[in-house]
Order: structure tokens, then C-alpha cells, then sequence
């Protein structure tokens, strides 16, 4: 029997509440395969600031190092109470940077993915939307702006002043661009670079590399495009669109826009992927707003312990029940608070009783 030790950080803000019903899929995936999982809990976050005086204990760290894959809860608090953490052990800077750092995932995958049948979540007209929403963004993750030199200052002038560097080396900007041009060879072969070369110097190194990459791939055809125009091109006409690969910061911004094309970001999982490690995240903050509340959707939480099992495990088939199930449970009229407004047409489910109709569905499917 295959044994896999899965390191779980609940997280802050809805973290816990989506955290729960992905494990109760977990739970049904390894019932019914010749697998068992052992769960390791850590504080990471908002949350182990508060209980161990860092937002990235040593506690933490060493289940980073033992696990065979981790999930990530969103970690993070509004913008008011943030101030209650000094500034450079808040959530972001004082755990999610320097955990990519340690497990080095530099390649993230994000699907923006709506099937036709729940097209109606989307805020894009049918006609836009035509045959659904299928696409994946490929964003470098441990370089960039956010990994970059940073130095805060008084300037000779008696102002206050901050620089802080985009640095990308031509082996970090290579590699991601690998991890791009394969998915695409395996999908659609069509594979869009996202960049802003009439302005940045990383990217003009970006795409010479791309360049000297792209020979090593000659079934994949590269469509180079702005971030700007990419940020309008998605709302207008998603469907150009199969795998896009930008760095960091593009990737963040982008994303979020890809929840928003499909109606909500709770149905943005992700999976980050370094040369040893790999962690599974929705794309999502701890939304503040709505936790504490059961109304959170979950699917992007179940949708990254899917990814887990595809990317880290091989569980293909398995991977593609989960998605299914949850898809099925949307296609059966039933919705979720943050996808539609309460009326005759749906039936609305609180974060509980989402997974239950996933495990359900799962369950039927044997
Ligand atoms: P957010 O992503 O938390 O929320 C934006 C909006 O999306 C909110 O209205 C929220 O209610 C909604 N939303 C997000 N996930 C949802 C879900 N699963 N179901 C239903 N609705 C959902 O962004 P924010 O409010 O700007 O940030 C809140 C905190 O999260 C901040 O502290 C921020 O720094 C942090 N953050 C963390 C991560 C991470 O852990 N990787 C990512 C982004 C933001």
C-alpha cells in the first residue's frame, strides 16, 4: 500500500471552513484505492503569528521538509487588523514568500476552467463564453518583483523613497518557460507569452529566451501579447486563449481576473510545483469578508487537493472524478453564495453542504 504524508496549514480567514470538505474528499479517495494518507497539521499565517510569534514557525518548516506534498489554506486578515502583525511578518512576506523560496515551486498552474453547462456563473455573455472557458495560466513564482532587491530609505532630499527590483537570471526564466511550452505541447499547442517588453527590461531577456526555447518545442505555436491587451483580451474573447505563461507579478494580477471571468474566484485552485516539493493552494485570499459565515465555496480548495492527486500522486483518474463530481454537483442546479444570488432557479448550498454533494456524487460514481 502506497503511504503519502500531506502536510495541511488550514490557514486564516475561510481557510479552515474549505480546508475541512477538501479532506472529506481525501477521505473517499483513499477508501477506495490502496493508498493512505497521514494528515500533519501546521501553523502557518496570520494565525501562527498569533500562536507562535512567527507567521512561518520552525514547526511548520520542518513538516515542509518530511511531507510528500502539501496543501495550503489562504492565510491573511483584512486590511485593518494586518496591522496588527509588524510589517514583514505579515502572512505574505512572513510565510508564503519564504515557503516558494524553501520548496522553490517556481512553476504555479492556475485553471480557468467553466464548462458550457455552467456558463451562467460567468459574468460574460453566452456568445462570449460560447463553448465554455478552458484555459491554464503558467505563472513564475519564486522570482520577480516579489523576490527582488528591495530597499526603503530617506533621500538626500529629506523624502521618504522604496525601490524594489523585477530580477529574473535566464536559468529562472527558462525553466518556467520548460514547464509552459510542455502543457501546451500536451494541449492545444498554442501557447500565449504574456509579457510588457515595450516598457521592462526583464522582459525583453524574458523573450529572447523564449526565443532560444521555443526550437526545442516546433509543434507549439507562440502568440506573443501584451499584459495590458492579455487584461482586456480575456474579457472580450477568453477562447484565444490555452495555456498563458507570464512572470510573477503579471501572474497574480491576471489570475484573479481569470476568477473573475468565471464568476467567482472560489473556483481557482492552483498547484505549485518546484524540482522536489510541490504545494497545492487555491488562488484566493483568506476573504476576510465571508469567513466565519459557512458560506465559502470550496471548490477551489477540493479542486487543489485534485491537482495534488494528479501532479504529485498520478492519480489521473481519480483527479478527474473529483472535478467531475464537483461539475456535476453545479450541473444539477445547485450553487453556491458567492456564484449566484438566491432565486427559483438554484438551490443554494452553504461550504458543508457543497462537499457533501461532492462526496456523494464521488461515492455514486463507483
Ligand atoms: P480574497 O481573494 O480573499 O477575496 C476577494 C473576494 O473574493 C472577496 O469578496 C471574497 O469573499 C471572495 N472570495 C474569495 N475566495 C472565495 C471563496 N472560496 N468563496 C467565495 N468567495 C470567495 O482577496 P482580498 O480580500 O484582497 O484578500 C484577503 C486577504 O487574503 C489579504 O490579507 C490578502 O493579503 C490575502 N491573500 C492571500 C493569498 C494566499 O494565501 N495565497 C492570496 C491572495 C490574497
Amino acid at each position: 500500500m502506497e503511504h503519502y504524508k500531506i502536510g495541511i496549514f488550514a490557514g486564516d480567514g475561510i481557510g479552515p471552513e474549505i480546508m475541512v470538505e477538501g479532506i472529506k474528499i481525501l477521505k473517499i479517495i483513499e477508501q477506495r484505492n490502496d493508498i493512505s494518507f497521514e494528515l500533519i497539521p501546521g501553523a502557518f499565517g496570520a494565525n501562527a503569528y498569533f500562536s507562535h510569534g512567527n507567521a512561518f514557525p520552525d514547526e511548520t518548516k520542518a513538516i515542509c521538509d518530511k511531507v510528500d506534498a502539501l496543501i495550503k489554506g489562504p492565510i491573511g486578515l483584512n486590511h485593518e487588523d494586518s496591522k496588527k502583525i509588524p510589517i514583514d511578518m505579515q502572512p505574505e512576506r512572513g510565510a508564503l514568500l519564504p515557503m516558494r523560496r524553501r520548496l522553490n515551486t517556481y512553476a504555479n498552474f492556475r485553471p480557468v476552467s467553466l464548462p458550457k453547462a455552467l456558463g451562467h456563473f460567468s459574468p460574460l455573455k453566452a456568445e462570449v463564453i460560447g463553448e465554455g472557458i478552458d484555459l491554464i495560466m503558467v505563472r513564475e513564482l519564486v522570482g520577480g518583483l516579489y523576490f527582488g532587491n528591495k530597499e526603503v530609505g530617506v533621500n538626500a532630499q529629506g523624502k521618504r523613497y522604496v525601490t524594489e527590483a523585477l530580477e529574473y537570471d535566464e536559468d529562472q526564466i527558462k525553466r518556467i518557460l520548460i514547464e509552459a511550452f510542455k502543457l501546451s505541447a500536451s494541449r492545444k499547442k498554442v501557447l500565449h507569452n504574456i509579457h510588457k517588453s515595450n516598457v521592462l527590461k526583464s522582459s525583453v531577456l524574458w523573450n529572447e529566451v523564449l526565443d532560444e526555447v521555443s526550437p526545442e518545442f516546433p509543434d507549439v505555436e507562440v502568440k506573443h501579447m501584451l499584459v495590458d491587451a492579455a487584461a482586456t483580451a480575456l474579457c472580450l474573447d477568453p477562447s484565444q486563449f490555452d495555456v498563458m505563461v507570464m512572470e510573477n507579478m503579471f501572474g497574480d494580477i491576471l489570475s484573479d481576473q481569470g476568477g473573475g471571468i468565471l464568476g467567482s474566484l472560489g473556483l481557482m485552485p492552483s498547484a505549485c510545483i518546484g524540482p522536489d516539493k510541490a504545494y497545492y493552494e487555491p488562488s484566493h485570499g483568506s476573504a476576510p469578508d465571508i469567513a466565519g459565515q459557512g458560506i465559502a465555496n470550496p471548490y477551489s480548495m477540493i479542486g487543489s487537493f485534485a491537482m495534488m492527486l494528479e501532479y504529485s500522486l498520478g492519480m489521473h483518474e481519480e483527479a478527474k472524478n473529483v472535478w467531475d463530481a464537483m461539475q456535476g454537483v453545479f450541473a444539477d442546479g445547485f450553487s453556491t453564495a458567492d456564484l449566484s444570488k438566491s432565486s427559483a432557479d438554484v438551490i443554494m448550498l452553504k461550504t458543508h453542504e457543497f462537499g457533501d454533494k461532492v462526496a456523494e456524487k464521488l461515492l455514486a460514481q463507483q
